[in-house]
């Protein structure tokens, strides 16, 4: 009796689906993307597609179809994921390197991202965790291609070892809703790197570099927003300012990494603390790490850190002796190896450490350390030109 009566019912609710829901029904147990950006600039243009859990996505690139007056497109594969009608609009790009980008459900249990292109001359794809995404960056041609915005001038770009330094790009860690590490007496990390890097900004700028800060105020940026911004801004030297945290209070010290994918255990949770990301998931950064073309930019930065690392210990033990030296490490921080060019990652002494936290605290320190930062830099600058002049024909 009661079958019978509940059954037109059942079938009155299919049909409801059928034509409101126009048949697409979400199987069970998918993701879902949750946001999708991008961010345009001079040299390349970066698109970020996050979504609910991690994705087995597979990129292919299709030519134009002058027939069909279809654009170059690049399209990505997303199994797993449902995005149903959430996108029915394009997400309009136009800058000259990308036209749009484009998501829907190509099969129930699949999403396509299909991303129009006016023309690139590569792509670069990561995928990193925590939250889960995809980001494809896509590189306009250097030279011999034009431009494809009108007006822009031609940035030709030299091999690295025969680029003239003339610009630095600042990276003061953390900000905003991220205080990076908090140490004694509420010391906030975010705080002193923003005020050590304006210092450095001014010696620098003493000495005749350009400079250019990824944040001039308290203010949260992504890690891949702070990357493009890096990248964007369009550096000849990448310095990004940390300051150190450790469960034991006796640790203190200054130390200076660049990246490489051979790292020591210690390194990597350093690496994982600044890449806000738990140590465990650093295998999966590490190996994005091995499939990154670094070698060319690896020894620059190697020897940058050398210089730097150098200048600042032995200009900061002269007034502050008891200062530690922990040396030139290797590590995989993901603010360095998003950057084409030679970059270094400072940590300047520890918040949790009662020596280091006065220091780091008293203004004289800072303006200290900020000058032999900008000397250290000022003498890889001096070996990197004398090695262009006398490499160039
Ligand atoms: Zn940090």
């Amino acid at each position: 009796m009661r079958l019978e009566q509940r059954r037109p019912r059942i079938a009155w609710l299919a049909l409801f689906v059928l034509v409101f829901g126009l048949g697409v029904e979400r199987p069970e147990g998918l993701g879902d993307v949750t946001d999708i950006r991008h961010w345009s600039y001079p040299d390349y243009t970066r698109v970020v597609i996050e979504t609910t859990r991690p994705i087995d996505v597979s990129l292919y690139e299709l030519p134009p179809d002058t027939e069909h007056e279809r654009p170059q497109r690049v399209y990505l594969e997303f199994p797993g994921i449902w995005v149903g009608r959430d996108y029915p609009e394009p997400i309009p790009v136009k800058d000259g390197l990308l036209r749009a980008v484009r998501v829907g459900q190509n099969t129930l249990t699949k999403t396509r991202v299909v991303i129009d292109v006016e023309s690139y001359e590569r792509y670069r794809l990561l995928q990193l965790t925590a939250p889960d995404r995809v980001v494809i960056d896509f590189f306009r041609a250097r030279s011999g291609a034009k431009p494809s915005v009108p007006g822009e001038k031609s940035d030709v770009r030299l091999p690295l070892a025969f680029r003239p330094i003339r610009k630095v790009v600042l990276d003061p860690g953390h900000g905003g809703k991220d205080p990076g590490a908090i140490g004694i007496g509420e010391l906030k990390e975010k705080d002193v790197t923003l005020l050590l890097a304006k210092a450095l900004r001014k010696e620098l700028e003493a000495q005749g570099f350009e400079v250019a800060l990824t944040r001039e105020e308290d203010r949260y940026l992504s890690l891949e927003e702070r990357t493009a911004k890096a990248e964007g801004l369009g550096g000849d030297l990448f310095v990004s300012v940390h300051i150190n945290a450790s469960q034991r209070k006796t640790l203190s010290g200054i130390e200076t990494y660049y990246l490489d994918e051979k790292a020591e255990w210690q390194s990597v949770r350093v690496a994982a603390r600044e890449n806000g990301i738990d140590p465990r998931a650093m295998n999966a950064l590490q190996r994005t790490i091995a499939q990154l073309r670094i070698a060319e930019v690896s020894g620059h930065s190697r020897r940058l850190a050398q210089d730097v690392h150098r200048s600042m210990l032995s200009g900061l033990q002269k007034k502050y002796r008891d200062l530690v030296d922990l040396g030139v490490k290797q590590g995989p921080f993901y603010v360095l190896f998003l950057s084409s060019m030679p970059s270094i990652l400072l940590e300047c002494g520890f918040v949790t450490n009662i020596d280091d936290a006065k220091l780091l605290r008293d203004e004289v320190f800072l303006q200290e350390a900020a000058a032999q930062i900008a000397s250290g830099l000022s003498a890889y600058r001096e070996k990197a030109s004398a090695v262009a002049v006398g490499a160039l024909p």
